[in-house]
């Protein structure tokens, strides 16, 4: 499939390939950025940009990989702070002291899927292969936030915590905080049974009938994600026209990105970045 987008911003430096958000772009106060698979040194099924340490890939491979996102998008490595992503939706707040952590020094982290930070040089990274990447940025109040979202952050409405988290720590207004849906598994590809689709019918009232759709066989959806994610950031007071939704799927695009759904554990993993500047 054609590896192109009507809503994100696809940057190609030489062999490397990332996406960004044009409506953060604009606000000129983020680095930021989703990796796709291509402009590494990983050999094999981690081939080619995997920023996975924990899949038993070369870490030396791994970081010098890290090393050419942070030429392309100008974070430094050393102000990367990782998080522990263990499918739940537990924030944390991290400043200046976090810096390098999972990367330069031991993690400090421990069951993270969300990040949030109002200092600038203090980069987010969170880790993907199907689930959903979510950037947040208050332009206004200078405060971010990265979150992983995979079916279970989703139905957990970890979007909506994270911008319950910017108002009541950090007085932002929803109505100024731009979102990003990055790219991940879309309803195209995302095949789900009776104990997925069931709560999220429960979880999704009004929007249950767009968000699951009849598969080939009789008990199984397929289950929008992407639509999920948008209707929580909604309901939690986002303005629609401040989400931008990616139009790229993960296991659309075996070229361009590991998934999940795809390749199984043989694969590696793709990063999003996110840092005031
Ligand atoms: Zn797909």
């Amino acid at each position: 499939m054609e590896f192109s987008s009507n809503t994100l911003t696809i940057h190609e430096e030489g062999n490397l390939f990332y996406t960004t958000f044009p409506s953060f772009d604009r606000t000129g106060k983020v680095h930021h950025a989703f990796s796709t698979r291509r402009g590494g040194m990983s050999q094999g099924f981690y081939a080619s940009l995997n920023l996975g340490f924990k899949r038993g890939d070369d870490a030396q491979t791994v970081m010098r990989n890290f090393q050419r996102m942070s030429q392309a998008t100008g974070i430094y490595c050393g102000d990367m702070v990782f998080s522990d992503q263990v499918h739940g939706d537990r924030i944390l707040y991290v400043d200046q002291q976090y810096r390098g952590s999972g990367i330069l020094k031991q993690p400090m982290l421990e069951q993270v899927d969300g990040l949030i930070t109002d200092k600038k040089h203090v980069a987010l990274v969170t880790f993907h292969a199907d689930c959903v990447p979510l950037f947040f940025l208050d332009p206004v109040r200078e405060v971010i936030g990265l979150a992983h979202a995979g079916w279970k952050g989703t139905l957990k409405k970890i979007g909506a915590s994270m911008v319950r988290r910017m108002q009541e720590d950090h007085g932002c207004v929803p109505a100024d905080i731009l979102v990003g849906i990055g790219p991940s598994i879309g309803p195209c590809c995302f095949e789900v049974g009776e104990d997925v689709y069931r709560p999220f019918r429960e979880a999704f009232p009004a929007q249950a009938g767009s968000l699951l759709l009849p598969a080939a066989t009789e008990d199984k959806r397929y289950l929008d994600l992407w639509q999920a994610n948008e209707a929580a950031l909604l309901e939690a007071g986002i303005t629609q026209a401040h989400i931008t939704v990616t139009d790229l799927c993960t296991k659309c695009h075996p070229d361009y990105y590991f998934s999940h759904r795809f390749a199984g554990s043989r694969r590696g993993t793709q990063a999003a970045f996110l840092e005031l500047y």
